[in-house]
């Protein structure tokens, strides 16, 4: 268990600023040369093979690249302590890899239940949605999905009661046929999953009516998840054992619940970052003050500096979301400070803001916007008329 993990840039055989299709073909490579239906019974080659897969899984998933890249294999350790369900650590299946990179060459052969002894049960997926503050801090979801058990009229096995299935003829109750195939790796001794009895080594004669032969009854079940703290959109939590039934004897396979977060009217999101947007006023970005500011943590009261500028972003450290790896070490939040500029105004806030820039107005240029302001007559007091009653004071 504790044996030392190889980089999986170094397994691939690529440098760290590999593309996709450096990956895709580093990987083919590999896994030609030691998938174990071309090595059959070489524990050596099945290892190979194992490690690159999982390192094929790991850097061609933006994401899981991403978070390699940053804490290396301790990104998928399940021993970060995310709780019973444990993080997901690719929704990784290496089935799924198979089938984007060869397609359906392997064909049958790999999928679980074609051999007669223990199989686990296939993995279930299924989403939930949940709020930008629930990601942020994690939550407890109750899902409700249709599984698979167990029959228990018949045990499972299919057949009516008192009746016992019979060995399939064609396999011989082994459940695989071989046959052997061309193809760009050369004659390929292949194994199919026997198409008489499905790989179950088994034909049923009578059926029991509760599964009507499958061994199976699904129902509606509710189960809880934990949703670690700074989970994002799209990533997945894994719950081991929830998912399709095994067979003879197999474990369940597992639930891949991939979480989707939605947006937050204040915040928005960037990896572990927050930002938002605060408005202040004029005399306030002008003398200073406090603002208000909304944190997932609730209110902050921020010391504006006398003379800050609209779009001036201050940083709040550790006001941002929590890590997956540890909820203590938390990214930040920036908040953008803009100047509101005010709309609707009082007759005496009109008056004191036109006597203000009368005050000010040289060293913002003001000489040159009342000559025009002036010409275009599209003041709402009657321009012209006005003349001389201090915003449009200068004459001419
Ligand atoms: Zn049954
Ligand atoms: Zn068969």
């Amino acid at each position: 268990m504790a044996e030392q993990k190889r980089d999986y840039y170094e397994v691939l055989g690529v440098s760290k600023d590999a593309t996709e299709d450096d990956l895709k073909k580093a990987y083919r490579t590999l896994a030609k040369k030691y998938h174990p239906d071309m090595n059959p019974g070489d524990e050596a080659a099945a290892e190979k093979f194992k490690e690159a897969s999982e390192a094929y899984a790991v850097l061609s998933d933006a994401d899981k690249r991403r978070q390699y890249d940053q804490f290396g294999h301790a990104a998928f350790d399940g021993a970060g302590g995310f709780g019973a369900g444990g993080f997901d650590m690719g929704s990784m299946d290496f089935e799924d890899l198979f089938g984007g990179i060869f397609g359906d060459f392997f064909g049958g052969a790999r999928r679980g239940g074609t051999r007669n002894g223990p199989a686990k049960g296939a993995n279930v997926r299924t989403s939930v949605r949940i709020t930008f503050l629930e990601a942020v801090f994690g939550c407890e979801k109750e899902l409700e999905l249709t599984l698979k058990d167990p029959c228990g009229t018949c045990n499972g096995t299919g057949a009516k009661p008192g009746t016992t299935p019979q060995m399939c003829a064609k396999c011989g109750g082994k459940g695989q046929v071989v046959f052997t195939q061309q193809s760009f790796f050369g004659t390929v001794r292949n194994v199919q999953t026997c198409p008489d009895c499905s790989g179950t080594g088994k034909v049923i004669k009578d059926k029991c009516v509760d599964c009507h032969g499958t061994g199976y009854i699904s129902s509606r079940k509710h189960i809880k998840v934990t949703i670690p703290a700074g989970i994002d959109s799209g990533q997945s939590v894994r719950i081991r054992e929830k998912g399709e039934p095994g067979s003879g004897g197999g474990p369940r396979g597992d639930l891949l619940v991939e979480v989707l977060v939605s947006g937050h009217p204040i915040f928005q999101r960037q990896d572990y970052d927050i930002y938002s947007t605060v408005p202040m006023s004029y005399a306030i970005a002008a003398l200073g003050g406090s603002v208000v500011i909304d944190t997932v943590d609730g209110k902050v009261i921020y010391d504006v500096k006398p003379g800050t500028q609209t779009d001036t972003r201050v940083r709040l450290r550790g006001k941002g979301v929590p890590t997956l790896r540890d909820k203590d070490v938390r990214g930040d939040h920036y908040v953008t400070l803009v100047v509101q500029v005010p709309e609707k105004l009082s007759k005496e806030a009109k008056d004191l803001l036109k006597a203000f820039d009368e005050k000010t107005g040289d060293s913002l240029g003001a000489a040159d916007r009342a000559s025009s302001q002036d010409k275009g007559g599209d003041n709402p007091e009657g321009g012209g008329k006005k003349k001389g009653s201090g915003f449009f004071g200068k004459k001419k």
